[in-house]
């Protein structure tokens, strides 16, 4: 029998390593399984489960295959009920949306529109099309602070620029640190470099989580800290580098600023002070830290996790200081990677419209709650919001403080339009509900934060039913609305062209048969800042300054600390809350796929047996999580792999998935992170108690 046809692709999803797919092709309609790209440098062939079995989404029997338009009221907490909705014509709904746009926006400005997205996708046209969309209508804009803003500004803080050590040399790395991520459930390519260095390098691998996670559960070291904690456990640790003779100070006078202040200022900061803040043994601490300073070639491979807190940035910074301090950038195979976005230099205002201008406000989207139930602080004076479009995210789930949320998408006089794949929690409550494709069903092109190609994925199959595009859905909107700018003039495939044209870079089809360019810096030596940082003096930053990061700077300490603006544990509010992303999901992403749910199972709070006897629980019974949000409630499974007083959600569960029908969300506060906003995932003091 013959091999099915195996076409290249792109990974779409909001992951940093957007693996190079090959995905069978059966037919002009369909897909079989999907395979990692086995001549692609990073991706090496290995790409994680749930998209290896993508055709159960792309054929999902629940996929939304025409535009819906909203009969029945508004109705939050209960199970969808397809009667709400009608289907229409692309026509009649397109052209409904436009006139209520217009409406609106001459009743109340274009500022009461507000166009909504996120990372559903991560491909460049179809994700930040909405930004050309809000900017030549003028509606609200939108601040993005789900993911980075925290990790962003903490990185850099010290460095000046969003890049770094190329991943590909962990296979000389003779210790890897992943420092706030779980990459056996989040990046598995990322454990496949490391297994290579232990193979073929004996390296060593630590990890730094508040649990034991499956990457956890395959260290050497694991230090599991409590959550918020980590720029106490780096303080600590630069303490011992200094007082022990692990410093490079050669690489200090040439590279950073203030070596000897900071020295001083770490002179408090010994492994005791840590271990009464982190929760972590003295002697784990020392281990770790002689450990680093005694081994040249140190890989510090940077996650997000522990930066989604009130101190994020700041965190964030004190880790990024680590390889600073011991010149660990000196070597192949040392230094440090968070992200490499800042690598690409491509023109990109025909997607985003940057060169149109547009003083509207810019709201913050985790503040989302606040901003559709009137907070004037959040609408800046402005009109309330009366219209949301949303595409490529699912804020009813998402977004911090979800009963907020729920209550702002409720209301019957917001018209909502939400551009999706499946029928969402968001989408429930919407006016006009707008079938949207998958990756495989348009074309687009990728940049990485994992590692360094860019790369572009072509439409391979027909879109099922009526479903359109994310630029085609802006295109028919902004004929209607009389919007002009040559980005909705232009095919998908146009604007790529187009911007590869004037970034010099190859053209499409090369782009396609070579699988991608690799924008990697020309040397290892650029790559790790041989010749200078990107901060004005070209010096790393210990003591930085943040108003280069952001604007909201009160408090933030002048070199790494720990700062201890956290929602703290309390009398009230005992334990600390970290909804970690679960395996078989990416946000939302697949918890509408059945093999992803069945691997699930169901919502858990994982709790320490000292827990769960202090508040006397029982394993596998239902438990409420509470505080000032709300209350959540969901079973209970006995942990060992965490500190007692840390309690794990894995997410992102619909809400509805929880007993009671509010998701983990329900518990975590909007309030922004220093110093550029950024959402505080995991900083989160809650009660337990046995669920009546
Ligand atoms: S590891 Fe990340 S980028 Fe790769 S296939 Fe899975 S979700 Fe996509």
């Amino acid at each position: 029998m013959s091999r099915p046809d195996r076409q290249r692709s792109v990974c779409p999803h909001d992951c940093p390593s957007v693996c190079a797919l090959e995905v069978e092709v059966l037919n002009k309609s369909t897909i079989g399984r999907v395979y990692g790209a086995k001549n692609h440098s990073y991706t090496q062939g290995v790409i994680c489960a749930k998209v290896s079995r993508y055709a159960d989404r792309v054929h999902h029997p629940d996929r939304l295959l025409t535009p819906l338009k909203r009969v029945g009221q508004k109705r939050v907490g209960v199970a969808h009920d397809p009667a709400d909705f009608v289907p229409v014509s692309w026509d009649e709904a397109l052209d409904t949306i436009a006139q209520k746009f217009e409406q609106i926006r001459q009743t109340e400005g274009s500022e009461a529109i507000w166009p909504f997205h996120y990372a559903g996708t991560m491909g460049l046209v179809q994700r930040d099309g909405l930004d050309r969309f809000r900017r030549a209508y003028a509606t609200s804009q939108q601040h993005s602070t789900y993911c980075v803003a925290l990790s962003d500004a903490g990185f850099k803080a010290g460095t000046g620029v969003k890049r770094g050590s190329d991943t590909r040399l962990m296979s000389k790395s003779e210790l890897i640190v992943v420092w706030g991520g779980n990459p056996v459930s989040t990046q598995v390519n990322v454990m496949h470099h490391v297994a290579h260095a232990r193979r073929h390098n004996n390296a060593r691998f630590v990890v730094v989580d508040p649990y034991r996670t499956k990457t956890a559960d395959k260290a050497d070291l694991h230090l599991m800290l409590k959550p918020g904690t980590d720029g106490a456990l780096a303080c600590a640790v630069m303490h011992v580098l200094f007082e022990e003779g692990y410093a490079d100070h050669g690489y200090m006078a040439q590279h950073t600023d203030r070596a000897e202040d900071f020295r001083a200022h770490l002179a408090t900061r010994t492994p005791e002070w840590a271990a009464s803040i982190t929760g972590l043994p003295v002697q784990k601490i020392l281990e770790f830290a002689r450990l680093y300073g005694s081994t040249r070639k140190t890989f510090l491979r940077i996650g997000y996790g522990f930066t989604r807190s009130r101190n994020g940035a700041v965190n964030m910074h004190a880790v990024s200081c680590l390889p600073a301090v011991t010149g660990a950038w000196r070597h192949e195979g040392g230094g440090a990677l968070y992200g490499n976005s800042d690598i690409y230099k491509l023109d990109k205002a025909l997607i985003t419209g940057a060169d149109i201008h547009c003083d509207a406000r810019v709201i913050d989207q985790s503040r989302i709650g606040h901003a559709l139930t009137g907070n004037e602080s959040d609408l800046q004076g402005g009109p309330p919001i009366k219209a949301l479009f949303v595409q490529n995210t699912n804020p009813a789930v998402v977004a911090p403080d979800t009963r907020r949320v729920l209550a702002g998408l409720a209301r019957e006089d917001l018209f909502t339009v939400v551009h999706e794949q499946f029928m969402t929690e968001t989408a429930q409550l919407a006016d006009f509900v707008l079938p949207a494709t998958m990756f495989l069903e348009h074309d687009d092109i990728y940049t990485a934060s994992g590692h360094t190609h860019l790369q572009v994925g072509r439409q391979l199959i027909d879109a099922p039913g009526e479903c359109r595009s994310n630029h085609v859905v802006l295109q028919g909107l902004a004929r209607r609305l009389g919007l002009e700018h040559q980005g909705f003039d232009l095919s998908a495939r146009e604007i790529i062209a187009t911007m590869l044209s004037s970034s010099n870079l190859p053209d499409f089809d090369t782009l396609v048969e070579s699988g991608g360019i690799d924008c990697k810096p020309d040397s290892f030596q650029e790559a790790n800042f041989h010749n200078g940082f990107q901060t004005p003096d070209k010096r790393f930053h210990f003591a930085p300054d943040w108003t280069t990061v952001g604007s909201h700077v009160e408090g933030l300490p002048e070199f790494p600390d720990h700062w201890a603006v956290i929602d703290a544990a309390s009398k009230t509010c005992p334990l600390r809350l970290v909804t970690a992303p679960a395996r078989q999901f990416l946000n939302t992403s697949f918890s509408e796929t059945a093999s992803s749910r069945r691997m699930e199972k169901q919502p858990l709070a994982l709790i320490h047996v000292d827990d769960i006897k202090r508040y006397a629980l029982h394993d596998g019974e239902p438990v409420t999580l509470g505080n000032e949000l709300g209350e959540v409630t969901l079973l209970v499974k006995q942990f060992d792999g965490v500190q007692p007083g840390t309690v794990v959600v894995e997410s992102l569960w619909p809400n509805k998935d929880f007993i009671g029908g509010l998701g983990i969300n329900t518990l975590v506060s909007s309030e922004p992170g220093k110093p550029a906003g950024g959402a505080v995932y995991h900083d989160t003091a809650v009660w337990v108690k046995a669920a009546v």
